[in-house]
């Protein structure tokens, strides 16, 4: 008899497996053992799934809710998390291999991005315009979009669909999330929360599997008016081709490369805490990682003797221990990746200063010691692959001119790290770099108020803040006449 726990999907709020029956396992990093079973949709679950959406976007008592009923209903989804955030965090540290400490955290700020945006809820608004024509009143509906895809890697479940889930409830919309094949149960274990917070059924869905057919069927979909991926940049071509069967909206948050700048003038010991919180933080398994590390030559080794130092002495290991400060990576394919990346780098003449291998005392899992690659070029593949683990490529530089053009030098735009002093310096450099965050003096900080997203490879349109609840939904022009006489005939001139 099967020991895995068993997990069902949520479509149009009854608890289900796939039509056909099929699952997959889904492993613990730390151990590479099966320990629990998934659902592998099927193109009919997914059908239904939208199919649902539609309903309750369109007809259901969702369509019917003030924009204050859903704020209310948001805020306590928000709630509902703070209050589970130590299930969820054990759920997604089991399936995702991240630090436990993390996850934990994690979930339980998540309940601010639902908070933000129950408090938005009710105050986004159309306008009125002063039109150029006598006898008129114009003005735009703020109107939700219809069915949203939402489609997350494994990295986060929890954060990247609150980015989505957030903004495109509080403007009534309703949504189909799927989840990844490498981490869904944390996902699933969210959907329990959004049937307790009182959200009607059919409003929220979750679908588990792979790309096909569960991803592609969900986002050709021609019911679905707005796709909203996170993932790398492969896939996002697929699904940006895809899009020319339904014309949905698209926005993408994908991978990065991104600059970490050290200045002649930084302070060393916050910029090497910001360096190893950028690349070491959650095993370098972030989209913002702070890969590419570029030094000024006169701090150079002083900066690398602090980076190696701390690198040794990171505690890797069980992610559900509080002393651990690096779990595993998450996938048996993202170990194989790093490891072929590092081999060349080094055919390529790349120095490693510590790590390159995984750690000796750790038998099982998939880990890899956080690892710091010296690069003599910035023309080696490592330098713009990303990795998605925890290996930095260092690079020095002498002059502002030199450190903008090499971290300019990338298919990629996400996020920028500058340690200086010198506040004129920052922002020069902060204007000049091609990226869509960038960090002072401090790494790897997001809100539910600022606005998240890339340049370039890294993907198009933003998340969190303000202006994504606008992004789902569109205005309606209405034009109303206000003269007491008849409209004239049109095909008399005046
Ligand atoms: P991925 O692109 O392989 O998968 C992402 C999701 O897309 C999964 O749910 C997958 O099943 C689905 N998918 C696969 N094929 C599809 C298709 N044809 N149509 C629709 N959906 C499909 O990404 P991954 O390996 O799971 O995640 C790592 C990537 O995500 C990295 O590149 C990382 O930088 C990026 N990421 C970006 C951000 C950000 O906010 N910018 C955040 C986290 C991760």
């Amino acid at each position: 008899m099967s020991e895995l726990k068993r997990y069902q999907m949520l479509i149009d709020g009854e608890w289900v497996d796939a039509g056909d029956g099929q699952t997959f396992e889904s492993l613990n990093p730390a151990t590479g053992a099966a320990w629990a079973e998934i659902p592998a949709a099927t193109a009919e679950d997914v059908d239904r799934a939208v199919a649902a959406a539609h309903r309750a976007y369109s007809q259901g008592p969702w369509s019917k809710m003030t924009a204050t009923q859903r704020g209310k209903l948001l805020r306590k989804l928000g709630d509902l998390l703070a209050d589970n955030s130590e299930h969820l965090g054990r759920t997604e540290s089991v399936d995702t291999g991240k630090l436990f400490k993390e996850t934990r955290w994690q979930a339980a700020y998540i309940a601010d991005f639902f908070h933000y945006y129950a408090g938005l809820a009710d105050k986004v608004h159309g306008d009125t315009f002063p039109i150029d024509k006598p006898d008129l009143c114009v003005f735009t509906l703020r109107e939700p979009l219809g069915v949203i895809a939402a489609v997350v890697p494994w990295n986060s479940q929890l954060f990247l669909t609150a980015v989505k889930l957030g903004p495109a409830l509080a403007a009534g919309n309703a949504v189909v999330l799927k989840a990844s094949e490498h981490a869904s149960a944390a996902m699933l274990e969210f959907g329990k929360l959004i049937e307790a917070a009182g959200i009607p059924p059919g409003v929220v869905n979750i679908v588990t599997g792979f790309g096909e057919p569960c991803g592609r069927v969900l986002t050709t979909h021609p019911l679905v008016t707005r796709i909203s991926f996170t993932g790398g940049p492969e896939t996002a071509r697929h699904i940006v081709r895809n899009s020319a069967e339904n014309f949905a909206e698209v926005s993408l948050e994908l991978g990065g490369k991104s600059p970490f700048m050290v200045l002649d003038d930084a302070d060393l010991e916050s910029a090497a805490n910001g360096s190893v919180a950028g690349i070491f933080g959650a095993s370098g398994q972030s989209c913002v990682a702070g890969s590419r590390v570029y030094l000024h030559d006169s701090i150079a080794d002083d900066f690398l003797d602090r980076l190696v130092n701390q690198a040794r002495q990171i505690k890797i290991g069980d992610p559900l221990a509080e002393e651990t400060q690096m779990g595993p990576l998450a996938t048996l394919g993202q170990l194989k990746h790093i490891e072929k990346e590092v081999a060349h780098a080094k055919e390529q003449g790349a120095n490693i200063l510590h790590g390159g291998r995984p750690p000796a005392q750790l038998n099982a899992g998939w880990f890899y010691e956080p690892t710091i690659v010296d690069c003599p070029a910035q023309d080696l593949r490592i330098v713009d692959t990303e990795l998605f683990g925890p290996v930095v490529s260092v690079l020095r530089f002498k002059t502002e001119e030199e450190l903008i053009e090499k971290a300019n030098d990338t298919k990629y735009g996400l996020a920028c790290g500058i340690f200086t002093r010198d506040v004129a310096r920052a922002l020069r450099l902060a204007k000049a770099t091609r990226a869509g965050i960038v960090w002072v003096n401090t790494y790897r900080v997001v809100s539910p108020i600022a606005e998240f997203g890339g340049y370039k490879d890294s993907g198009y349109g933003r998340e969190s803040g303000f202006q994504a609840i606008y992004d789902y939904t569109r205005p309606k022009t209405v034009w109303v006449n206000t003269s007491s006489e008849p409209i004239a005939n049109p095909f008399v001139m005046r």
